[in-house]
């Protein structure tokens, strides 16, 4: 059973509703819209992976872009489906070789072919995936809760909900209008208290490097742990970098191992947000980690708000992953049956698509250590959420 070659693969298009708007500079899409990957083996047993694609998100300056639904979907099913099917699950070094070899970048797509083979190659091994990448470092994964692009009063109610529920970090979208941010940091700080953690990210969106500086500056009196994504450009976030006393973090800058090689020469950042998606899958994400640990840069784990089955990978990675100490910005996966009324910390979604909630403890998601991705996937739940199939196989 061990080496069973996967044999048919199966794409969801799902809607998935949230429970409220979340916006960052630059996006002008609902989440939510994802595709979902299945792959099967000869014995039917199944691993889910997803591609949270979002077309409004890239970086530096058109290298990366984002994919969408009918991208992903065709790319899979035309190129990458018929590369891997026959290829035992986990052999994912392999699985690489082939997509790589059948079409040059689409990391989404290829992200969720992976991911979905690694959750089955746990299955046929009876193993958590954590320890296909290495086993587990931390079992408790802390999560930073993010505050959209809303208004003050709202953003007041909702982190101090949040933190209420346990959440030691907060994050802030910022990168709009400097008035506005500073003064949305600053009112945080205060109905917050000293010994929450605060960061802002600006999704690129200061104009000019003096720009994100002057305004960093003005927010700096709130004590911010660091300053994510002022600017577009590996160039221009050095320049920041050289001005400010807190630390840069890369994410829209940093997709893969080769940009964090750049990222380290040029000084731009000391910590870089790593993604299970944007680098093309699990074994491509440890592969930025290795060369961040070797550079020194430290890392967390960001996400495109991925719905329970992407959000399982973002976990079993930060658990595996060595540089990866600092809290992550991912969900709180937990299907509507589940959910308590008024409960916000990490929860985007009014369902989810796992069979059990993740646990939430202390500010912390626990490691879920089933086999696989640790928590089953709902399937009728997927079936419910779909609005597009498509089989191959
Ligand atoms: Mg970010």
């Amino acid at each position: 059973m061990a080496e069973s070659p996967i044999a048919s693969v199966e794409l969801h298009r799902i809607s998935l509703p949230t429970r409220r708007e979340h916006k960052w500079s630059g996006l002008t899409e609902p989440l939510g819209g994802y595709v979902l990957v299945k792959v099967a083996d000869e014995n039917g047993v199944a691993g889910w992976g997803e591609a949270p694609v979002l077309k409004d998100w890239g970086g530096e300056f058109g290298r990366y872009f984002g994919e969408t639904p009918g991208t992903t979907i065709s790319v899979i099913s035309q190129y990458l489906a018929g590369a891997v099917c026959g290829c035992p699950p986990g052999e994912i070094a392999e699985i690489h070789e082939r997509m790589d070899r059948m079409i040059k970048g689409f990391p989404y797509a290829k992200a969720a072919l992976e991911i979905a083979a690694y959750d089955l190659a746990g299955k046929q091994c009876g193993l958590p995936v954590h320890r296909l990448l290495g086993g587990a470092l931390r079992r408790k994964i802390p999560v930073t809760h993010s505050i959209g692009l809303i208004g003050f009063e709202q953003a007041e109610r909702e982190a101090a909900q949040a933190v209420q529920e346990g959440v030691l970090t907060i994050k802030i979208k910022v990168g709009v209008d400097p008035d506005r941010d500073v003064k949305m940091v600053r009112r945080l700080r205060d109905t917050l208290g000293p010994h929450i953690a605060l960061c802002v990210d600006a999704n690129c969106g200061y104009r000019t490097v003096a720009e994100a500086v002057r305004t960093f500056r003005r927010m700096e009196q709130s004590n911010l742990i660091y300053f994510e994504q002022p600017v577009e450009g590996i160039e221009r976030l050095a320049e920041v970098a050289r001005a400010i006393d807190a630390p840069v973090m890369a994410d829209e800058s940093a997709w893969n191992a080769h940009d964090v090689i750049q990222i380290a020469e040029k000084r731009a950042a000391q910590i870089v947000s790593i993604y299970t998606t944007k680098p093309g899958g699990l074994y491509r994400a440890m592969e930025v980690a290795a060369v961040a640990r070797a550079a020194g840069i430290i890392c967390n784990v960001n996400g495109s708000v991925e719905t329970g089955i992407g959000n399982l990978a973002n976990l079993q990675f930060a658990a595996a992953a060595a540089p990866v100490v600092l809290s992550c910005v991912v969900p709180v996966s937990t299907p509507a049956q589940a959910q308590s009324p008024g409960k916000v910390a990490g929860i985007y979604y009014k369902d989810d698509l796992i069979a059990e909630p993740m646990r939430f403890v202390d500010g912390a998601i626990e490691l879920p250590s089933g086999v696989g991705m640790g928590i089953a996937a709902d399937e009728e739940k997927i079936r419910h959420y779909t609005i597009e199939t498509v089989k191959i196989g």
